[in-house]
C-alpha cells in the first residue's frame, strides 16, 4: 500500500522533474492515484498540485513530509483533463509519468518574430465555397453521430469507401459544433496535410481554424496551441500530436483515416491515437468520429461488436464517379510466357493507352514489410512458420528464421512447393523502377515520390502539386502516393507487385495488404473519367487480394477475423511485444532469457503464452543487439501488470507495446 504521494505543483513544462512527497492520509489510500488533483500545504498556503507517483517508502525525512489535505474539489480546468489523461498512458504504455506528460502537455515557447505561418498560399484569403447538400446516406451518418453523442456517447465508426464523401459528413458535424460553440479537434495523417485537403476546411470555416504540422518550430506550434486554449481558435487540424491540443470547450474529436499506421507514436510513450482520443473522450466527454475506408481490424472488431456505432457509406458520392474495375494479373503466368519485365503485357497496353490519351498513371511500388522475405519467382509461394502464419525472413547466417518464435531452417537451394531454384529474397527500388519505365516509356515524363525525392521542408507538396498541375504523366511511388491525394486525371493505377507486404514477418501483414491495395486502387478514376487498376501479384489466390479486388472490405473481415481468432492474435486476443536491446549480445541475451522466465514463472498458472525470447528480425542495428519476445493472454490488464515488470531494468533498454 503506497503511503506516500510525489505531487508536482506547477505545469511549466521545464519544472516538471521537480516533485514533492507528501504523506496519504489513511483515508486517502485507496483512491488516489497519480492523475489525482490535491490541495497540499505549500510554503505555509494551500495550494493544488498533481499525483505523479506512488511510493511505500519516504524519500527524505519521514518527520517533514507533511500530509496531503484532501483531494481538490476545485473546477476540472483543461489542465486537469490532460494531467488525467497522461496519468492514463503511463499505466497502459508503461512509460514514465514525465514522459507522459511531456507528450500530453505542449512545451510553452515563444513564438518567433517574422516566422512564416501555415505553409503553403495564404489559406485565410481561401474563397468561402457553399457546402454541397449531403446526400441521405451521408444526412443519416451525421444525424446518427449526433444522436450518439447525446446519449451513450460511444465512438462512430464512419466506414465509406475511398470518396464516398466522409469528409463532407464531418463538416457537416463540425458545423452543428461550432453552432454549439464547441471546439473540435481533426486529425489527419500528416502526409495528407496538403494545401489542397486544408483549402476544403478553410473555405468551410474560415479563419478559426488552426493548423500544426511536424515542420512547424516549437514556437509556431505554441501559437496555435495557446489561441486554441483561449478560445480562440473552433477547429484544430493536424496529426497525432494534435491531438493534445487543451481545449476548454472540446466537444469532438474526428480521426481520419483511422487505420493509418502514423497514429501509432514510435517514441516512448509509445501511444495510439485512436485508443487515446477514446480516453480523452471519456474523460472530457467530447464524441468521437472515427472514418475510414479500410478500417482497422481492432476497430472494426469493436464496431462489430457494439462498442462502437458502425456507420456505412456505400457509394461514391458523386454519382458519375464509380469505383474503378479493378484486373488481377498472375505474374507467374507471365514469367511461364517468356515476359521477365516489370510490366505485365495488360499494363504496358493500358499506360500506352493512357499516354496516347494523355490522363495520368501512378505506379506504386509496395515496400512495406520488406524485411528480406523469401518467396519462389516460379510459383509464388512465399517461406512461411509452420507454427506462426508469418513469412521467415532471410538472417545474414544462411538461415531463414521466424521472429515471433525462433523456428529456423538454413536457406533452400530449391522451392520447397515446386521445386524451382529460382528463389529469392524480393525486392526492387524505386529509383530502379523509375529508370525502367522511364526507358520503357521515353515519351513519358516520370515523377518518383520516396523517402529519398520528399527530404527537405516542401518535399511532398513540391511533387504532389507538379503531379496535379500535370508537370507529368506517371507518378511512381511507395506507400506515399496511396494516401488520400485527390487526382482527377489519374484514371490508371497499376500496383506493380502486391506481394511484398503479404509475407512480412507481422501479424498483420495481410490487413496491411488489403488496406494498401484498397487505398491504392482508390486512387483511380477520383473524377469524372473511369478509373481501371492492376494489380501484379504471384499470389492471385491469396484472400487479401482477392477481397482487395473486389474492393469488399467485409469479405475480407471474414477471411482474417478467423485466422486471429484461431492464433489469438489482436483483436481476438491482447498481446505484448517486449524488445530488449544493449551493446553486449551476450548480457541481452541472458537478459531477454530471465526475463521471460520470470514472466512464465509469474504468469503461465494465469493463462499467459510466453513466446520467445529470440532475435529481432533485425537482430542488430548499429551495433545494438535486439531480442524480442512476446505474450498473449485475452485480458489487456494483465499484459499492463506483466509490462510493468518489465520496467526494472539493468543496463538494457526494453521497448514494449501492447496490441
Ligand atoms: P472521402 O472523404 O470519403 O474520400 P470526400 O468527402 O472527399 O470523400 O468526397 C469525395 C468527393 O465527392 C469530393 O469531391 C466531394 O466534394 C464530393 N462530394 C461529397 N459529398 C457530396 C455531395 N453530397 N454532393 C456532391 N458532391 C459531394
Ligand atoms: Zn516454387
Ligand atoms: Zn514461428
Amino acid at each position: 500500500m503506497p503511503l506516500y504521494a510525489d505531487i508536482i505543483v506547477n505545469i511549466s513544462a521545464s519544472d516538471l522533474d521537480r516533485s514533492f512527497q507528501y504523506r496519504i492520509p489513511e483515508e486517502l489510500r485507496e483512491i488516489i492515484r497519480p492523475g489525482s488533483r490535491v490541495d497540499i500545504p505549500f510554503n505555509r498556503r494551500q495550494i493544488s498540485g498533481f499525483v505523479v507517483g506512488l511510493s511505500e517508502l519516504p524519500a527524505i525525512d519521514e518527520e517533514k513530509i507533511l500530509p496531503i489535505t484532501g483531494l481538490s474539489k476545485k473546477s476540472v480546468p483543461v489542465e486537469d483533463r490532460m494531467m488525467a489523461l497522461a496519468a492514463w498512458m503511463r499505466d497502459r504504455y508503461g512509460c514514465t509519468m514525465n514522459q507522459a506528460l511531456m507528450t500530453v502537455l505542449p512545451v510553452k515557447k515563444a513564438a518567433k518574430r517574422g516566422k512564416t505561418k501555415v505553409e503553403g498560399p495564404a489559406l485565410q484569403d481561401v474563397a468561402p465555397a457553399a457546402a454541397p447538400p449531403l446526400n441521405a446516406a451521408q444526412a443519416a451518418a451525421a444525424q446518427a453521430i449526433h444522436t450518439e453523442m447525446r446519449g451513450q456517447n460511444r465512438p462512430s465508426l464512419l466506414f465509406g469507401v475511398t470518396g464516398s464523401g466522409k469528409t463532407e459528413v464531418y463538416m457537416a458535424v463540425i458545423e452543428e459544433m461550432l453552432k454549439e460553440k464547441k471546439q473540435v479537434i481533426l486529425l489527419i495523417p500528416e502526409i495528407a496535410l496538403t494545401y489542397q485537403n486544408l483549402k476544403r476546411f478553410y473555405a468551410r470555416f474560415g479563419a478559426r481554424i488552426g493548423v500544426i504540422n511536424s515542420r512547424q518550430s516549437a514556437g509556431e506550434k505554441s501559437e496555435t496551441v495557446d489561441r486554441a486554449k483561449k478560445g480562440q481558435i473552433d477547429l484544430v487540424i493536424g496529426p497525432r500530436s494534435a491531438l493534445f491540443t487543451p481545449m476548454p470547450r472540446l466537444g469532438l474529436i474526428i480521426i481520419d483515416e483511422e487505420h493509418e499506421e502514423s497514429y501509432r507514436s514510435e517514441l516512448s510513450p509509445r501511444y495510439h491515437s485512436v485508443e487515446v482520443a477514446e480516453k480523452l473522450s471519456a474523460l472530457s466527454g467530447a464524441g468521437l468520429v472515427l472514418g475510414s475506408a479500410t478500417p482497422s481490424l481492432e476497430s472494426f472488431y469493436k464496431a462489430k461488436n457494439g462498442r462502437y456505432q458502425l456507420l456505412e457509406l456505400r457509394g461514391r458520392a458523386v454519382p458519375e464517379s464509380r469505383l474503378p474495375a479493378v484486373y488481377v494479373v498472375d505474374l507467374r503466368q507471365e514469367m511461364k510466357e517468356g515476359n521477365k519485365s516489370i510490366f505485365s503485357r495488360l499494363l504496358r497496353e493500358k499506360i500506352e493507352e493512357r499516354l496516347a490519351r494523355q490522363e495520368q498513371i501512378m505506379l506504386f511500388l509496395n515496400r512495406r514489410g520488406y524485411a528480406g522475405f523469401v518467396s519462389c519467382r516460379s510459383c509464388g509461394k512465399a517461406l512461411k512458420c509452420p507454427h506462426c502464419d508469418v513469412g521467415l525472413t532471410y538472417h545474414r547466417n544462411g538461415f531463414l528464421k521466424c521472429h515471433y518464435c525462433g523456428f529456423q531452417i538454413p536457406f533452400p537451394d530449391k522451392c520447397p512447393a515446386c521445386g524451382s531454384p529460382y528463389i529469392a529474397a524480393f525486392g526492387t527500388g524505386t529509383q530502379k523502377v523509375e529508370s525502367i519505365v522511364q526507358k520503357a516509356f521515353p515519351q513519358a515524363k516520370v515523377l518518383r515520390m520516396d523517402a529519398d525525392t520528399t527530404k527537405g521542408k516542401e518535399g511532398h507538396s513540391r511533387i504532389l502539386s507538379a503531379f496535379s498541375h500535370q508537370a507529368a504523366d506517371i507518378l511512381v511511388g511507395t506507400q506515399m502516393i496511396v494516401k488520400g491525394h485527390d487526382f482527377p486525371r489519374v484514371s490508371l493505377v497499376g500496383i506493380l507487385a502486391a506481394d511484398l507486404s503479404l509475407y512480412s514477418s507481422d501479424y498483420r501483414a495481410a490487413e496491411q495488404t488489403f488496406e494498401l491495395l484498397t487505398q491504392a486502387s482508390g486512387r483511380a478514376g477520383r473524377g469524372t473519367l473511369a478509373g481501371e487498376v492492376v494489380i501484379q501479384t504471384y499470389s492471385p489466390e491469396h484472400y487479401a487480394v482477392v477481397t482487395a479486388a473486389a474492393q469488399d472490405y467485409e469479405a475480407f473481415y471474414a477471411e482474417e477475423l478467423p485466422r486471429r481468432e484461431l492464433l489469438h492474435y489482436p483483436p481476438a486476443g491482447g498481446m505484448l511485444s517486449v524488445t530488449v536491446s544493449g551493446a553486449d549480445e551476450a548480457e541481452n541475451e541472458t537478459f531477454a532469457k530471465e526475463l521471460a522466465e520470470r514472466i512464465r514463472a509469474e504468469y503461465t498458472a494465469s493463462g499467459a503464452d510466453v513466446i520467445g525470447p529470440t532475435a529481432h528480425f533485425r537482430s542488430k542495428v548499429q551495433d545494438i543487439y535486439r531480442q524480442q519476445l512476446f505474450v498473449k493472454h485475452p485480458d489487456k490488464a494483465i499484459l499492463q501488470k506483466i509490462q510493468e515488470m518489465t520496467r526494472e531494468t539493468g543496463g538494457v533498454r526494453i521497448q514494449t507495446d501492447i496490441f
